[in-house]
């Protein structure tokens, strides 16, 4: 049985003895569950203390994004070689603020995938439409675009989580519906199908990101394609993590 995936994107919150403070909690209220994986991305600074109080235990430790150089004269980056040592096991690649904010195109966001994942962690790649795409029936045009260059040249899904975070859903408290989700994992899920085969697609985990709550968890897991959630805003507060955690 495949387990789903519940990761938590702390952007740029928490300063390193915040973040401590945080998993230390985290640590002493979280259940054991068989079915699920627990992943929190906190910010670069924190990642060394996070590993520290996260051995031996069974949340696992993200980066919000990496650099897809071995190594090299590229001031304020960080390598994947570097996120490795320090216990990092999973990238988050092009987020919708990366690509916005920072410019990062869908041949740089191949990049990071592929080094990420030939580096030996998981890469979960986010795409997603705009509003405005949407509202143009834009959307599986958009995603298919999105997919299909950021995986160019990677021949199988080992090392790959898909997120789908339409943008227009992302820190704004508007969710997409659960019926609007499940409609893009299906098509996500049969992308993946026509690109690397039936067995990739059953095996590879698809999560949704947009405004996921405590209130709408429940549905959105109860989505056959919806294999996991990838979590802002309600990441940062521990009550509402772990509600989310304990999806139902
Ligand atoms: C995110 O950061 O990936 C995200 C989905 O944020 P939020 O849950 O706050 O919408």
């Amino acid at each position: 049985m495949k387990k789903s995936l519940v990761a938590g994107n702390w952007k740029m919150y928490k300063t390193p003895q915040e973040s401590v403070t945080f998993v230390q909690e985290l640590k002493r209220s979280v259940k054991n569950y068989e079915d699920r994986d627990i992943l929190v991305c906190p910010p670069f600074t924190s990642l060394v203390p996070v590993s520290e109080l996260l051995k031996d235990t069974p949340i696992k430790l993200g980066a919000q994004n990496v650099y897809f150089e071995e190594e090299g004269a590229f001031t304020g980056e960080v390598s994947a070689k570097m996120l490795k040592e320090v216990g990092v096991s999973c990238v988050i690649c092009g987020h919708s603020e990366r690509r916005n904010i920072f410019m990062e195109t869908n041949e740089i966001i191949n990049k990071k995938v592929k080094k990420t994942i030939s580096t030996g962690m998981t890469a979960i790649l986010c795409v997603g439409e705009k509003l405005e795409e949407r509202e143009d029936e834009k959307t599986f045009d958009i995603i298919e675009t999105q997919v299909q260059r950021c995986l160019d040249g990677i021949d199988n899904t080992e090392g790959l989580v898909i997120a789908y975070e339409p943008v227009w859903a992302i820190g704004t408290g508007k969710n997409a519906t659960p019926e609007q989700a499940e409609e893009v994992h299906l098509f996500i899920k049969e992308l993946v199908s026509k690109l690397f085969g039936s067995s990739s697609a059953e095996s590879i985990l698809i999560l949704y990101g947009g405004s996921v709550k405590p209130e709408n968890i429940d549905l959105l897991m109860a989505q056959k394609d919806i294999d996991g959630v990838l979590v802002g805003g309600a990441s940062l507060k521990l009550d509402s993590f772990l509600r989310i955690i304990d999806y139902r």
